[in-house]
């Protein structure tokens, strides 16, 4: 002990110092904004994404987005764009986006030639496309003009948890709707099963929206779908005697209330591992899901086709091809899927090429655990070729209400 004594003090006297010389030291480059239109960037509300920013010399803002990081792991991710700016009317603004460069699988690799659009809107409401101008190196930039004193910018159209409450709450008293909590998120948000239609029908669907936080898309998809289900018309009833719907709509609620990118709050990836039982206390939105689905399985209740939904710059059907003795019979079933959403859809985009797998995303992790048709739909958030338009709220709702027919035709065409 007696020789730990003079150095400790030696230690402490040391850390004092520097960090007197730290707070005594000036300012070496005083950084001098002047006249700049731009007042603030409010990130204070839901969903807003974290982002730190300052002014080039030239007054371009440069706009720093924030990492999420998966644990264990290289992987990284920024890309969830959602703030508020607060500007002089009129003024025109020039915004550089910041950190694109990601982790993905353990390869890394900018997004800025995944990120083509944005859209901007005064209230939060409505919303329009701008498309992002790319430079060379990875550089993203956006010019834009004040309407008024604020304006939102955000990747897609934003779809937060008071959305969700409010859809739930507008359906939930509909005689064809169970809500069901199966489970809590990380920081305790519930997490809500949605069961439409009758559970003795011979067919079963599932949907899981949202595992990643950036990713809207799928809640509108969802929305679209419930919404013309619940139509109450001959079509709907006749689909409703053929299937039963059960969907997920939110599966990472902590990382969309707070602007997260990808990962849930233990830093993993709600998309993948699902090749083994999930980790309770750090995947609890997963594992969740999983007691649920091995409840249904148990009842004789597995859902015959599951559709996992994302967004991304490509928009494709994942078709993964886990060692599986009924792959044939699946790649067969997931053929019928794509012709059927190119029948009644805008979809175009068309699946992964032949040799494509990726292991531990629900669409694999199903079909090789429990021999469920389950696949990872993503969608373009860039965007539609089959409308030749951006993407919007309307133009995933519109694809939902499609999904109806889809399903009826697809369990029309299959063998259980
Ligand atoms: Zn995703």
């Amino acid at each position: 002990m007696k020789t730990l004594t003079p150095l400790l003090a030696l230690a402490l006297t040391v850390s004092g110092t520097a960090l007197a010389a730290f707070a005594a030291e000036p300012s070496k480059t005083p950084v001098t904004v002047t006249n700049h239109p731009l007042e603030f960037i409010d990130t204070s509300f839901e969903n807003a994404s974290p982002v730190w920013y300052e002014f080039a010399p030239d007054g371009t803002v440069l706009v720093h987005l924030l990492y999420d990081h998966e644990r264990s792991s290289p992987n990284r991710a920024a890309g969830h764009i959602h703030f508020q700016l607060h500007a002089k009317p009129g003024s025109r603004l020039t915004l550089e986006f910041k950190n694109l460069d990601n982790v993905w699988n353990g390869v890394s690799g900018s997004i800025a030639r995944e990120l083509k659009t944005v859209v901007i809107s005064e209230d939060g409401r409505a919303w329009n496309s701008v498309p992002l101008e790319s430079l060379p190196d990875n550089r993203v930039r956006l010019h834009v003009e004040m309407p008024g004193p604020r304006l939102y910018i955000a990747r897609v159209e934003p779809y937060r948890l008071s959305d969700l409450d409010k859809f739930v709450a507008g359906i939930r008293t509909n005689r064809l709707i169970q809500v069901t909590v199966i489970g809590r998120t990380v920081q305790g948000r519930e997490l809500e099963l949605i069961r439409l239609g009758n559970s003795q029908a011979p067919f079963r669907v599932f949907l899981r929206a949202r595992a990643h936080a950036w990713e809207p898309g799928g809640n509108w998809v969802v929305e679209g779908l419930v919404r013309r289900l619940l139509k109450d018309d001959a079509d709907a009833r006749k689909y409703l005697e053929r299937y039963c719907l059960y969907v997920l709509p939110m599966a990472n609620k902590d990382g969309v209330a707070l602007g997260r990118t990808r990962f849930n709050f233990q830093g993993k990836d709600l998309n993948r591992d699902w090749d083994k039982p999930a980790d309770p206390r750090l995947a609890p939105e997963n594992a969740a899901l999983e007691q649920w689905l091995e409840g249904m399985v148990k009842a004789g209740q597995a859902p015959h086709v599951a559709l996992e939904l994302h967004n991304d710059g490509g928009g494709l059907l994942h078709i993964s091809r886990p060692p599986v003795p009924e792959l044939p019979r699946h790649l067969e079933r997931m053929a019928t899927l794509e012709e059927l959403l190119r029948k009644h859809t805008w979809f175009t985009e068309g699946s992964t090429k032949g040799s494509f797998r990726n292991s531990g995303t629900l669409g694999d992790g199903w079909l090789e655990r429990y021999r469920i048709d389950a696949v990872v739909h993503e969608f373009n958030c860039n965007w539609i070729s089959g409308l030749k338009d951006y993407p919007s709220a309307r133009h995933w709702q519109t694809y939902g209400e499609k999904l109806a027919t889809v399903f009826y035709e697809y369990f029309g065409a299959v063998k259980p």
